[in-house]
């Protein structure tokens, strides 16, 4: 039992650029470029030469076809969660975060989906494609996965997005009203935080440019209250990261980073419930 880290390189049904399948590569070598250490910002060192604290399982290897990906991203969560561990999973696009919360909800009842992106994935279908990345949330609360999703970041409700927010009983917190103050959370939570949450002045390797969004500093701050709140953080995504649009691996730093942060808050929450 432990923390795992799994690559899920998969963008077939990106709406309008391929790339995030080059993410989970791309954030590694960040990771392991030798410019930063592998401390968190509180201190906890994660260098898996010297500690033992969370396990790389590398990536899943994915068919083309989107029915026997979701199937094999769904199980490729259900076997590394199986033992009882906890996983953080490295996108592709957001696609992937529904098949995740398919395994994590048969395992943990009751989650909490706290989901931080510029879009709120809530469409029934995008382009006709129900597979869309633009559709994760839709599929995942109309099949009952969650008891409830808390949307931050949001600067791009459209009027159909808004009656799915309503049907489903989403909390949308749009980026433009918001206080900066994440709401108490209780349960097991699950985190998924799409890279476009950021501003694209901090992250432009991203496939869409949604300006006027978090600073990075906000977003692990955001990531902070969450863990200071004591809530059990059973697993999390980093999605959408688009390693074509990067400019000098800027993002992918930043997606470094996350993981950190991520790995950090997960062994937190771990250690917190034994
Ligand atoms: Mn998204
Ligand atoms: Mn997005």
């Amino acid at each position: 039992m432990t923390v795992k880290l799994l690559g899920i390189p998969y963008d077939a049904h990106s709406s309008f650029l391929r790339g995030p399948a080059q993410a989970p590569a791309a954030i590694r070598a960040a990771l392991t470029c030798g410019s930063a250490n592998w401390c968190t910002e509180s201190g906890r060192d994660l260098n898996p030469a010297t500690t033992d604290g969370w396990l790389d399982l590398g990536d899943l290897d994915l068919p083309e076809e989107v029915e026997a990906a979701v199937a094999a991203i769904r199980s490729g969560a259900a076997a590394a969660i199986d033992d009882g561990s906890t996983l953080l999973s490295l996108g592709g696009d957001h696609l992937v975060t529904w098949p995740i919360v398919q395994a994590m909800a048969n395992r943990f009842e009751g989650l909490t989906i706290v989901h931080l992106d510029a879009h709120p994935d809530l469409y029934d279908e995008l382009d006709g494609d129900r597979f869309s990345h633009a559709c994760p949330f839709a599929r995942i609360m109309e099949a009952g996965l969650a008891d409830g999703l808390i949307q931050l970041g949001i600067r791009t409700m459209t009027p159909h997005q808004r009656t799915q927010a309503e049907r489903f009983g989403v909390e949308v917190h749009e980026l433009r009203d918001w206080d900066g103050v994440v709401p108490a959370l209780s349960g097991p939570v699950y985190l998924s935080v799409d890279v476009d949450v950021l501003d694209p002045a901090y992250a432009p390797g991203i496939s869409h440019y949604e300006p006027g969004g978090m600073s990075t500093r906000q977003l692990f701050d955001t990531i902070r209250q969450i863990e200071a709140g004591g809530a059990t953080v059973v697993g999390a995504d980093i999605v959408e990261i688009n390693p074509d649009r990067d400019i000098n691996d800027m993002t992918a730093m930043a997606g470094a980073k996350l993981v950190r942060e991520l790995l950090g808050l997960l062994l937190n929450s771990r250690e917190a419930v034994r």
